[in-house]
């Protein structure tokens, strides 16, 4: 590498913006004429963007003849300065002889986030000038492919790059609501919804998955079952057969090039989770099989460690069965006692209830961002406050909440949050607890076995710090990665532009049940995302969903795994139509003219 102080040094411009060609041109000189023989080891890159982080500046030659001559830069992927580095964190603290990567580090125009793109197999050496130029252009080079990991993109025959795309405006977190001085409506301001973004074009998302051109008893697939899972875009479907096929490997143990591959390929998914909740370290993130396996990790650790006999537990009405069983069992299991905030004819939980419901032995809250059931936005923020302000630690499930608006957990300040990546566009299998690094430390463990441990002898045994201490055992490192993607992919679409797209599309679902006679829409909660709950009057739920299905669309009908709820409502089951960044308002008007029927059938 050249020596820093002998060359001038160039500040790229703008941060976060993109720096200009003739930038990242020069920069890209500096680093070829530097090149050494071979790749050696130097210090990891620099640290993560966060508040005040600064880009690092950048050293050119003097007089810089471009080498490169014409470097195509992807619009919304800013290249800076190449970094060659020995793999770092975790497998670099394993085993310091495993192969050498490479990265291109830069920053994406959707996330100020420093990401960093691996070139694993470049066997050892550097990329020479033909090849740097096609990864700058993000195409295959000739010797090898390009592996994309993290924010990378994904080169495939088939498809262009996914990132290549421009993007909308970067989001904006909305701040947590401050704790209210007085009534109810207070506590729930109006979201400032800002229109859909002027690059956000469902018909253009939907070529992204390649599901949605299936026909299904000679209809065109109509999917509206995304709050029971969602469709994958092909960006995480050709990620999946990327790690397969160039990748695949089991991680963090071994000194050989793929198992450095999967290592760094399933390191930088967790950074794309980080980056996805704003949490503030990688170390917060817990891969685990999805929303479920998290509740049930916080249960059986920390429940176990800090709840006893006569405490209290208290979640909401709204509950999924996911965020219930684990807290009943618990509370049966060391006699503390479930407790439950109520739900209004609406379909909000009331605050002053839950309120009055916190107390010095409530040790633990956990409650939904979005019932999975009807539909509510919880005021998640507000509640975390008031339970913090009574001395509890917080759980938010977030598995309906993420696929559908900005998450950002420091903001929210949950202990705990959860998600499941196959409702977020992800695979199954996989999901995310993100715990705050402090509550995470004084954990004990979930599972016993490989990868958790420090040191084993048959008298005793030490653990690994969070979040290896939590992961025993060989993960699910493909689908890990493939979430890793569908974040990316996810963030990319702008999730403010997310949110304000399928609002529209509820109002108009909600607005057209609203005209057919005999529908009766459950809930009508302050605030709504994913989802809308109905029923039909005289035809039973499963009915509905059988003959729905007839006409190629898909929707849910039973309990929801929220039996509570709809008991709450005086119902077993209910229709259950749930929205997605792919649907649009032909799916909308498709379900209302197959309700029609149906009711003129009746
Ligand atoms: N929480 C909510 C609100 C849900 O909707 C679901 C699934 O529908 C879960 C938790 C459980 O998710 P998983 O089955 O992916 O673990």
């Amino acid at each position: 590498m050249p020596d820093p102080t002998s060359l001038p040094t160039v500040e790229p411009p703008g941060f976060p913006g993109l720096p200009d060609a003739g930038v990242l041109q020069e920069m890209a000189n500096a680093f070829f004429r530097a090149l050494p023989g071979d790749a050696r080891e130097v210090p990891p890159p620099p640290a993560m963007a966060g508040p005040g982080f600064a880009p690092p500046s950048v050293p050119v030659p003097p007089a810089a003849t471009p080498v490169v001559p014409s470097v195509p830069v992807p619009v919304p992927f800013a290249i800076l300065p190449l970094t060659p580095d020995v793999n770092p964190g975790s497998i670099a603290d394993q085993n310091r002889s495993v192969a050498p990567s490479l990265y291109l580090t830069g920053f994406s125009a959707s996330r100020p986030a420093f990401e960093r793109k691996a070139i694993p197999a470049l066997d050892r050496s550097l990329p020479n000038e033909a090849e740097l130029k096609a990864l700058l252009a993000d195409r295959a080079p000739a010797r090898g492919p390009v592996a994309p990991t993290g924010g990378g993109a994904m080169s495939s025959p088939t498809s262009e790059p996914y990132f290549l795309r421009p993007l909308p405006a970067p989001t904006s977190f909305p701040a947590a609501p401050t704790l209210p001085a007085g009534g109810r409506t207070a506590l729930v301001p109006p979201a400032a919804r800002p229109a859909a973004g002027a690059g956000f074009d469902p018909s253009v998302i939907r070529k992204d998955f390649p599901i949605l051109t299936e026909r299904v008893g000679g209809k065109p697939l109509v999917w509206l079952d995304n709050a029971a899972t969602t469709q994958k875009p092909r960006a995480v479907i050709e990620r999946l057969v990327w790690f397969y096929e160039h990748e695949n490997s089991n991680i963090h143990r071994a000194a050989h090039t793929l198992a450095a591959r999967a290592t760094d390929a399933y390191e930088a998914a967790r950074e794309d989770v980080r980056a996805f909740l704003n949490a503030g370290s990688s170390d917060e993130i817990v891969f685990v099989r999805g929303a479920t396996e998290g509740i049930n990790l916080v249960a059986e650790t920390w429940g176990r460690a800090n709840i006893g006999a006569g405490d209290e537990i208290l979640i909401t009405g709204l509950e999924h069965h996911a965020n219930i069983v684990p807290w009943y069992r618990l509370a049966k299991a060391v006699g503390a006692t479930l407790r439950v905030a109520p739900v209004d004819d609406k379909g909000d939980v009331i605050v002053e209830a839950f309120a009055g419901l916190l107390g010095p032995r409530t040790r633990l809250v956990s409650l939904t961002q979005v019932s999975n059931a009807l539909g509510t936005v919880t005021p998640a923020a507000l509640l975390v406050a008031m339970a913090h302000a009574a001395g509890a630690k917080v759980l938010v499930d977030g598995a309906q909440s993420v696929p559908h608006m900005p998450t950002d957990v420091r903001a929210l300040d949950a202990d705990w949050f959860v998600f499941s990546g196959h409702k977020v566009f992800g695979p199954t299998g996989i999901g995310a607890l993100y715990g705050k690094k402090a509550i995470l430390d004084a954990m004990p463990p979930y599972q016993g076995g490989g990868n958790m441990i420090a040191d084993v002898t048959f008298e005793a045994i030490s653990y690994q710090p969070p979040p290896s201490r939590f992961e025993a055992g060989t993960g699910n490192i493909a689908d890990a990665v493939g979430l890793g993607a569908a974040l990316t992919y996810l963030s990319s679409l702008g999730l403010a532009a997310v949110a304000a797209h399928e609002h529209a599309l509820i109002e108009d679902c909600v607005r057209q049940l609203k005209t057919v006679s005999g529908v009766r829409i459950v809930g009508d909660p302050a605030e709504r995302a994913g989802v809308v709950s109905f029923v039909i009057e005289g035809i039973n739920t499963e009915e509905v969903g059988r003959r729905l299905a007839q006409d190629g669309i898909a929707v849910r009908a039973g309990h929801h795994c929220a039996q509570p709820v709809l008991r709450r409502f005086g119902l077993e089951s209910t229709v259950r139509p749930s929205f997605a960044i792919y649907n649009t308002h032909d799916d909308v008007e498709a379900l209302i003219g197959a309700i029609r029927r149906i009711r003129v059938g009746a």
